[in-house]
């Protein structure tokens, strides 16, 4: 790391919300990082300043080709009072991965890091400790050239800014019932469905709202060309266990690559459950639903972690997943990896990482 990081810290600090009136991402904390770049000049004036707007020119390249990327993760207070985060090298490896496919320069990801660290840590006092909350951590890059040609931006900025969170679904860990989405495509081989780009939420809000017209709280996505093969569930990995084994859709370039599904995938193979990562078919998904062998279903996201899938609605059917409750073996998941995260068991695989 070459930078040093300037701090301001507020002068006017804000008063925080109660644990149960967090939600997701509704309050932010006093603090937030930025980093700028110019072409010629590289990312530069590392800086943690009191949380607040900012002032972009109206042709910033961000606003009319959506040339940006975001991540996601959270940090948690552990039982014995540290705060930790979870795999967060992960989280800048795929930010450099995102910015590559958007044709956005790297960010150095030791001065990443440490700026999480340090912004973590200034705006500690946010960290909730009551059960099922931490503080979701959102890095950002934005294009802020003011110029309307299409081609990559000469300017950006990287931001990082924090938001304590209560449990992801309001109805708490309970299985949901999702729609099989047949109409509209999230994303294709290609294209830009494996990075956390701002385009891919966008265009998948028109389904979500007729799901959840429908009262299904997310849809199952499809593969873009053969509509056929399942992908994600909303904004997560899915994964279904069969008989006695566990299968997750591969990584084919049309999905995003979960920390939290790489998380489970490396649990369940340590338990010694076999994990298969292929194309699954919503026939094959179909087939194992009616003759029984289908058990267990959920998705996987550092928002929600686990969340188990009650029920299936496909071409007017509902295929009731299980008996409809939460599986065994997604609730020793759910549990096991808040477990490692909150510091309440032991961390086999070196994932949490203190700050201090
Ligand atoms: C962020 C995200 C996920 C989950 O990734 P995690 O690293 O586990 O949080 C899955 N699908 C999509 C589309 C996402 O944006």
């Amino acid at each position: 790391m070459t930078q040093t990081i300037h701090i301001e810290r507020t002068t006017t600090p804000k008063p925080k919300p109660a644990a149960n009136e967090l939600g997701f991402g509704k309050y932010f904390t006093d603090h937030m990082f930025i980093l700028d770049y110019e072409e010629g000049k590289g990312w530069h004036n590392a800086r943690i300043v009191p949380y607040q707007p900012i002032s972009l020119d109206p042709a910033a390249k961000v606003f009319h080709y959506g040339q940006t990327i975001f991540e996601g993760l959270k940090a948690y207070r552990t039982e014995n009072g540290k705060i930790s985060l979870f795999r967060p090298d992960m989280n800048m490896k795929r930010l450099n991965r995102s910015n590559d496919r958007m044709s956005i320069p790297p960010v150095d990801e030791a001065l990443g890091l440490e700026a999480l660290r340090q912004l973590v840590l200034i705006d500690q006092d946010w960290i909730p400790d009551a059960p099922e909350t931490s503080l979701y951590v959102r890095p950002f890059v934005i294009a802020t050239e003011p110029a309307l040609g299409v081609s990559p931006s000469q300017q950006y900025k990287f931001m990082i800014i924090l938001s304590p969170v209560g449990t992801y679904y309001a109805e708490g860990i309970k299985p949901v019932s999702i729609y099989v989405e047949s109409e509209y495509a999230r994303s294709v081989v290609g294209g830009v469905g494996h990075v956390k780009t701002a385009g891919n939420y966008a265009a998948g809000l028109k389904a979500q709202e007729g799901a959840s017209a429908l009262g299904y709280s997310q849809v199952l996505w499809l593969d873009g060309v053969h509509r056929k093969y399942v992908e994600e569930v909303g904004s997560m990995n899915v994964f279904f266990r069969i008989g006695d084994k566990v299968i997750t859709p591969a990584l084919t370039g049309g999905l995003l690559p979960g920390i939290t599904r790489d998380s489970v995938i490396h649990l369940l193979k340590h338990w010694g459950v076999e994990v298969e990562e292929r194309l699954i078919s919503i026939d094959e998904l179909v087939q194992a639903q009616k003759d029984g062998s289908l058990k267990e279903m959920f998705g996987t996201g550092t928002a929600a972690v686990i969340s188990p899938v009650g029920s299936l609605h496909w071409k007017g059917e509902k295929l009731m997943i299980g008996d409809g409750s939460t599986g065994e073996l997604s609730a020793r998941v759910y549990d096991t990896i808040t477990g490692i995260q909150n510091g309440r068991i032991e961390d086999p695989f070196s994932w949490r990482v203190v700050v201090e």
